[in-house]
């Protein structure tokens, strides 16, 4: 039988990745974008994968969205959660709106998008829910209070979701992504991500393709006892 993923931020970076693995596993993929139109139409002509233009943070765009995406691609059986942004700065400089952005992208769009695919799902007796959070959610961040609490929140989210979906047969799971070398990572200051990279084991930032085949691996029929869990992938740098 063959699924159907949406994919949010699925147009470049790690979205890519996941988008590009679930297809090859045989899904009919969406990606969702928030404003690189550029970016998008490149990323359709290469793949064939639709893209969807809407702001995640925003409830009622992320109605019309699903809407859009249910009807030219058909029903979501598997969610990815997994745009997101970064708006650093330390904890007396950063502002309300730095703190209600960050809330808004990263953590409160899982929980619109997940109430607006979680009917069919349970309706259908099968759904995969992954939600990306991130090793900084995990060991906490300097300078990152914001995205750090929102990105525990994505793991507090999953665990209790989880507990509600399982008699339906939807599994709900996060991946924790060490540093992986995208446009967010390529943000950073050059000798804070040396000094990260010397501290990974593994001895590499990670791929798009690292995390888009753990996302493969939690969506396949086959993981359906995998429920509730946080996959750390990050080359080691922090092992819990
Ligand atoms: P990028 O900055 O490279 O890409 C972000 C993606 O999210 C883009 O496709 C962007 O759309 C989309 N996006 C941003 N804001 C919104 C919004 N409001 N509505 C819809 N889409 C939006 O990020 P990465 O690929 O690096 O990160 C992807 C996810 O992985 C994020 O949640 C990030 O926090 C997490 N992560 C990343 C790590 C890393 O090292 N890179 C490490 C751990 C976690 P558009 O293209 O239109 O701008």
């Amino acid at each position: 039988m063959q699924r159907v993923a949406l994919v949010t931020g699925g147009s470049r970076g790690i979205g890519e990745g996941i988008s590009l693995a679930l297809q090859a596993m045989g899904a009919k993929v969406a990606a969702n974008f928030a404003g690189n139109e550029e970016r998008a139409k490149a990323f359709t002509e290469k793949t064939g994968i639709p893209t969807f233009k809407w702001d995640v943070g925003d409830d009622g765009e992320c109605a019309d969205g699903v809407r859009r995406v249910e009807a030219e691609v058909g029903p979501i059986d598997i969610l990815v959660n997994n745009a997101g942004i970064t708006r650093d700065a330390g904890f007396l400089k950063m502002t309300e709106d730095m703190w209600e952005e960050v809330m808004d992208t990263n953590l409160s769009s899982a929980f619109h998008l997940s109430k607006l695919v979680f009917p069919g799902m349970r309706e259908r007796k099968w759904g995969r829910i992954i939600n990306i959070s991130s090793i900084n959610g995990q060991k906490g961040q300097f300078g990152q209070v914001n995205y750090s609490a929102a990105k525990a929140g994505m793991i507090g989210f999953t665990k209790a979701l989880a507990q509600e979906g399982a008699r339906f047969g939807i599994t709900v799971n996060a991946i924790a992504p060490g540093y992986v070398a995208t446009d967010m990572v390529a943000a950073m200051n050059e000798d804070v991500l040396e000094k990260i990279k010397a501290g990974i084991p593994v001895g590499r930032l990670g791929t798009p393709e690292d995390i888009g085949r753990s996302v493969a691996f939690l969506a396949a029929e086959e993981a359906d006892w995998i429920t509730g869990s946080t996959l750390t992938v990050n080359g080691g740098q922090y092992i819990c």
